[in-house]
């Protein structure tokens, strides 16, 4: 017997279930499905799902219990909340004097190469207390919230040394508990060499590795930007991570050049590889046999205007898990919402809808270990929701640049409703 629903959410019309991969993330055509019930609906006790299929059985099932709430969703499309799996929220400061250079024509690189970028980015971050932090990161969440993300992974790094990536990670943690947004916290010490440690960077990996052991209490994953201009790390030094912490790994490889970081990915089995525009086929092949997943991030490449996409339909026909995340930060992806990267994913990448729907969430969960939970709309998972006022799912890309969202459900609790405004 199903437990008695507090709440049912009944007469969606198209109800998005992305069904039938919390234990392995979809590859190639399952990316396709997406689970649709047409005239669907939601039964929710607490925070979870307790039952799913079409109105007229859930309202035969429930009919004699009157004692729950209902949110009718006639004439709207309803799908589970964006896990958006890689993002860099936590930040001082802001970059839009490099917007107008970047029209002019300086290359990211070389604005990092005299001290902006990033690097300008940890100076503000540096400035700021956790309160500080916490008060400018909360609106970021907010936004997420209000266009559909209920689980977000974020990365600190912006800090370079231990007091200020423990600042970054504290206000992580303190968000997390308060904030209705779940969120999974990554250390990214290795984000960039700092200045103070330009001329001599190996010391500065030595920092990071010491860090470990005082922030590994903080986090769930430990990311490492292998990019050119950023943190080249060699082989011995990543095993050594690997032994030293215990935790999983995350990688950014393949962004501005191939350095050859997936070849590292696949040996050590990490659990996503981000970025991934410039790949060749045999590490496509690498990753897939190491189960890793690939976090795809195109909002970089659209705001970057560069054409390096990366190869969507040679991934899907290897079988390589793809994800969707926005890569939210201040200096290459400076939006929330992944609505737009949905968008950018269909025209850009020649993503299906339905593609880009399954990779914003069941296959987010899997980049960051929680498809148990949350990613799809299925008995058991957690009840995280979003209501689109659109006619059909296709819509979402289509009207880009807006929030087609109408209501969002955490946990089972209405905490964004745009019909009260
Ligand atoms: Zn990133």
């Amino acid at each position: 017997m199903n437990k008695k629903p507090d709440l049912l959410i009944l007469n969606c019309k198209e109800l998005l279930t992305i069904r039938g991969a919390s234990s392995k993330p979809k590859i190639g055509h399952e990316l396709d499905d997406v689970g649709i019930i047409h005239d669907g609906a939601i039964a929710i006790c607490d925070e979870r799902i307790t039952d799913i299929g079409e109105t007229k059985d859930l309202i035969e099932k429930y009919k004699d219990d009157t004692n729950f709430k209902i949110v009718d969703a006639s004439g709207k499309v309803v799908s589970p909340g964006f896990v958006d799996c890689h993002t860099h929220v936590v930040f001082g400061g802001s970059r839009e004097k490099e917007f107008v250079e970047k029209i002019k024509g300086t290359s990211y690189l070389e604005i990092l190469k005299r001290g902006g970028g990033i690097l300008s980015t940890v100076n503000e971050t540096r400035k700021l207390s956790v309160d500080e932090l916490i008060r400018k990161t909360k609106k970021h969440l907010d936004n997420m919230l209000t266009h559909g993300t209920t689980t977000v992974e974020i990365k600190s790094g912006y800090g370079l040394n231990l007091d200020n990536e423990l600042k970054i990670l504290k206000a992580i943690k303190i968000l997390n508990e308060t904030h209705p947004i779940d969120i999974v916290p990554t250390f990214l010490g290795a984000h960039v060499i700092p200045d103070e440690y330009r001329a001599n960077p190996d010391q500065y990996v030595n920092l990071v590795i010491d860090m470990l052991s005082v922030v590994k209490e903080y986090v769930k994953y430990c990311d490492v930007f292998v990019i050119v201009g950023h943190f080249l790390l060699n082989k011995a030094e990543k095993y050594l991570w690997k032994q030293k912490i215990g935790l999983s790994l995350k990688m950014h490889i393949n962004e501005f050049k191939n350095i050859g970081g997936a070849d590292l990915a696949a040996e050590l089995e990490i659990v996503s590889a981000d970025h991934l525009d410039l790949i060749t086929d045999e590490e496509i092949d690498k990753l897939v046999k190491s189960n890793v997943v690939g976090v795809l991030l195109p909002g970089v490449n659209f705001y970057l205007m560069n054409n390096n996409y990366a190869p969507l339909k040679r991934m899907l026909e290897k079988g390589l898990p793809i994800a969707l995340a926005t890569d939210f930060n201040p200096g290459t992806c400076p939006t929330e919402n992944m609505q737009i990267m949905i968008t950018i994913a269909c025209l850009k990448m020649k993503m299906s809808p339905g593609q880009a729907l399954n990779a914003s969430t069941i296959n987010g969960a899997h980049a960051i270990e929680m498809a148990d939970d949350v990613g799809s709309l299925e008995v058991g998972k957690v009840a995280d929701i979003i209501m689109f006022d659109i006619p059909n799912y296709n819509y979402i890309p289509y009207h880009f640049g807006v929030n087609n969202v109408e209501k969002v459900i955490k946990r089972g609790k209405l905490v964004v409703d745009y019909k009260k405004i």
